[in-house]
């Protein structure tokens, strides 16, 4: 789940209001490229009247073969104070400082499209922690160029499309081994939507890939076998959610028909437990 620390529409405690309606009883926070808002989420969950299960987490863009991939670590709770947290936090800190870097190459991209922006109307849209193509996004409908962040990437900042940029991203290896050290377990974030297959899987279990997010909403039925298949033959733990943004079409907060809700997309007990007794394990020797 997503909140104001990125790119998600509600912040941390509009969120665990909603978790708390939805009689939510595990949940994570895996705003992207920081892991800003988790302690707050964690004090916030607390005060919930039904028990509450969290563990910290993060969603890191990465680069593997010239393609950006989405990659999910969760930590029981991160030792702070290690060599190995801090290597990881501060490679973190570097993708968001790259993030604000390719700011400008956007806005030059779109104002050559015809769509002039300033950063300053992108920011506002976004925290002090991580800017993303949502924001620019919202900024493009603010100004009328488009009418949702879909149509915003539909048309021109999706992949291949005249607004993308390849941004630069530290690479898929160096961030699942600077996460596992850290006591991560490391999941590959909507397979299917990144058009990961066994091959690619393969690659990146031998990094230390510990697990694949085989329950996602874009994924169908026949998908989540395929993902729950590799995930048996490759040993790895399988992860789910339902990468709830805030469940809205336009970023002011209307809420989308049909959107995921948040809890909608989970994991089986059996799997939440061997994923829960791994990130222990891994705490225990981080
Ligand atoms: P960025 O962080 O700049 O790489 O932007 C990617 C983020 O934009 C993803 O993590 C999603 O949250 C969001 N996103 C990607 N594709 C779409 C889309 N077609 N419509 C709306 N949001 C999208
Ligand atoms: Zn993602």
């Amino acid at each position: 789940m997503h909140t104001t620390h990125s790119d998600g529409v509600l912040s941390v405690p509009a969120l665990v209001a909603l978790l708390g309606e939805h009689g939510v009883s595990a949940a994570v926070l895996t705003d992207h490229d920081t892991t800003k808002g988790s302690d707050e989420f964690r004090e916030q969950v607390a005060l919930l009247p039904q028990s509450f299960e969290t563990f910290t987490g993060v969603e890191m863009s990465v680069g593997h073969h010239d393609k950006e991939r989405h990659i999910l670590a969760y930590f029981w709770q991160p030792k702070r104070e290690s060599p190995a947290w801090q290597a990881f936090s501060d490679a973190l800190q570097a993708a968001r400082r790259r993030r604000r870097e390719h700011l400008p190459r956007y806005l030059k991209l779109l104002n050559d499209l015809g769509m002039p922006l300033e950063q300053a109307e992108v920011l506002q849209f976004a925290s002090e922690e991580t800017v993303g193509r949502p924001h620019i996004a919202r900024a493009m409908i603010a100004r009328g160029y488009v009418t949702s962040v879909n149509d915003a990437f539909d048309r021109f900042l999706g992949t291949g499309k005249p607004a993308f940029i390849l941004r630069e991203y530290a690479s898929a290896e160096e961030m699942i081994r600077l996460a596992t050290a850290a006591g991560a377990v490391t999941s590959l974030a909507h397979p299917w939507s990144s058009k990961v297959l066994r091959e690619e899987l393969e690659q990146l279990v031998s990094y230390g890939l510990a697990a694949v997010e085989a329950h996602h909403p874009s994924h169908d039925p026949g998908t989540v076998m395929d993902y729950l298949r590799h995930a048996h033959d490759l040993r790895l733990l399988v992860t789910g959610g339902s990468d709830f943004h805030g469940g809205t079409v336009d970023g002011r907060g209307t809420v989308q028909e049909g959107a995921p809700r948040p809890g909608s997309c989970g994991l089986q007990r059996n799997d939440y437990e061997r994923l829960r007794n791994e990130l222990q394990r891994r705490a225990a020797v981080a």
